[in-house]
This record gives structure tokens, sequence and C-alpha cells, in this order.
């Protein structure tokens, strides 16, 4: 069984990351990332925290925008941020506050600096094929299986879980690569099936270990994007234990999916800085 490491592929990604603001601080341009935090979420200030410290290393300046719950103060804060040239790329952390809408405040973030594609446009134009930031865990997904080889083109894909941030833009990115998608999600009838006929196994569902031995079929390719703090530590999607057994290559959580996100985010927001 293959380890897909994401660790040593965001610190290769990062190399290049380091390259690009290198140049572009040469030219006078500091790339810089916003980040909005309108929660007092423990996960969520872990996960801004690991953004900050990625930052630092390939040179990207973090500035953190820490918020109360209040919509309207949050809505003014991203138009501001928006409206600024020395911000370059923009995201807001979930959870949001109740009564806001992802869509709602994407909507205020221009796609030129929306590096997670939070906008809807953004996500139009991925389906589209169009030139855009996709969500960074989705393209993390796709990072990973190219950087670990694994075929696409004309293989059976299932995705498990379609939400705007990872199973929906995931499939999207998949059926580009000229993979067959089919997207799985909580009303799909005898997933088991579904999924052990895929050649490449997405899960995305937030429900620690559901996807077990039973699922996969011997020598595919399992992604495990879940992130799930359990009693036991940071768990993913996956079984890992005993779909190793089984599966051909597989990403660790933690250690897969997560760091190639943070780095992707870093990536676009110098892509953003050039634009
Ligand atoms: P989400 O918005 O809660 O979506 C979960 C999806 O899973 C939904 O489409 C849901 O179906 C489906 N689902 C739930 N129970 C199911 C079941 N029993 N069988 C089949 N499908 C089921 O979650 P998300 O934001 O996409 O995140 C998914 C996971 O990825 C979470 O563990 C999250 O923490 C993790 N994540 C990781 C990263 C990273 O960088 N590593 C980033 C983002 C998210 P319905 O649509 O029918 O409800």
């Amino acid at each position: 069984m293959k380890l897909l490491d994401g660790r040593s592929m965001a610190a290769e990604i990062g190399r290049g990351v380091v390259e690009s603001t290198e140049r572009l601080r040469q030219n006078g341009i500091v790339p810089t990332l916003a980040v909005v935090l309108p929660t007092t979420d423990a996960a969520a200030r872990s996960y801004v925290g690991v953004i900050e410290r990625g930052a630092a290393k390939v040179g990207v300046r973090c500035v953190v925008h820490e918020r109360s719950g209040d919509p309207a103060e949050l809505l003014d804060t991203v138009d501001q941020l928006a409206a600024n040239d020395g911000v370059h790329g923009l995201i807001v952390q979930t959870p949001l506050p109740s009564g806001l809408s992802a869509s709602e405040i994407g909507t205020r973030i221009p796609p030129h600096k929306d590096v997670d594609g939070m906008n809807p446009l953004s996500l139009g134009r991925l389906a589209l094929g169009l030139p855009c930031f996709a969500p960074a865990t989705a393209a993390a997904v796709l990072e990973i299986l190219h950087r670990g080889d694994i075929k696409l083109a004309g293989t059976r894909v299932a995705v498990i879980g379609r939400s705007p941030v990872v199973g929906k833009p995931a499939s999207l990115l998949l059926v580009a690569e000229d993979a067959t998608v089919t997207v799985c999600h909580s009303r799909t009838t005898d997933l088991i099936s579904i999924v052990h006929e895929a050649d490449v196994v997405v899960a995305a569902v937030g429900r620690p270990k559901m996807i077990n031995k039973g699922f996969i079929r011997p020598g595919a390719t399992v992604i495990d994007v879940g992130t799930n703090v359990t009693e036991s530590g940071l768990v993913g999607d996956v079984d890992a234990d005993a779909v190793a057994s089984v599966a051909g290559a597989l990403t660790p959580v933690p250690g897969g999916v997560g760091p190639v996100t943070t780095m992707l985010l870093l990536r676009n927001t110098t892509s953003a800085a050039t634009l």
C-alpha cells in the first residue's frame, strides 16, 4: 500500500511558493492573505493558527481579523478587505454566524481574491472549466492524486459527500480529468456497492471511520478528506487501519489532505498577488 504523504507533498509545493513570494517581494509586492475569523470555535481557531504558521514559513503575510458573530460587522469587514488593494487573498473561516450563508459572504469576495473558492461565481466558472480558484480542499484532492501518479482518465471515482466546499467541486475537478464520477450523499442507496466499484474513493462525509474495509475494492486509491475531532484525537472518515490492508494507496489523517489544502491556499494567494 502506497501512503500518499500530504506533508511531504505540501513541503514540495511550499518550495515553489517560496520562490514565488521571493520574486514578488523583489518587485515590491508582499503577498497578503486576509483571514476573517468570526467565531470563537476552538477547531476554527486552531486551523487559522495552522494557516498563519504555514504563511510565515513561505513568506506570505497573513493578517487575521477576529470579529464577533455580528453579521453586519462581518459583512462590513469583508467589504473593506475586498476593496483593499494590499489584500490579495481573502477567506472567511467557518463556522459562520447564524443568519449568514456561505454564498452570501462569498458573493462579497471578488473572484480575483477568492483563494478558497467561496464566491458562487468561482464554482460556476469551475463547472464551466474557466480559470478560477477552486476551493482549496477540493483542489488538494486533485493535487494529491496527480503527485501520487494516480490514473484518473477513464477510471471510476466515487466521491462521498456533495458539499459546496469539498464534494461538489472535487467532483467537477475529477470530471475535468476524464474520470467517471459518482457523487454519493446521505440519500444514496446501497452506498457500499457503489463505492466498492470505484478505482478511486474520495471520502468527505464528516463521519469518523465510516468508510471501512468492506467499501474498498482491492487496489483502490482512497483519499480521506475527513477531519473529525474525537476522544481518541483527530480521525478521518476512513477506518485507515482496516482499509490499509486492501487499498492500493491511502492518505493519512492527519498528514494527508490537510497540509496540502493549507499550502494551496498560500499558493493561490501568491497567484492572486500576480493578477
Ligand atoms: P458537510 O458539509 O457536512 O457535508 C457532508 C456530506 O456528506 C454531505 O453531502 C452529506 O450528504 C454526506 N453524508 C453525510 N452522511 C452520510 C452518509 N451516512 N452516507 C453518505 N453520505 C453522507 O461536510 P464538508 O464540509 O464537506 O466536510 C466533510 C469532511 O471533510 C469533514 O470531516 C470535514 O471536517 C472535512 N474537511 C476537511 C478539510 C481539510 O482541509 N482536510 C477541509 C474541509 C472539510 P447530504 O448532502 O445528503 O447531507
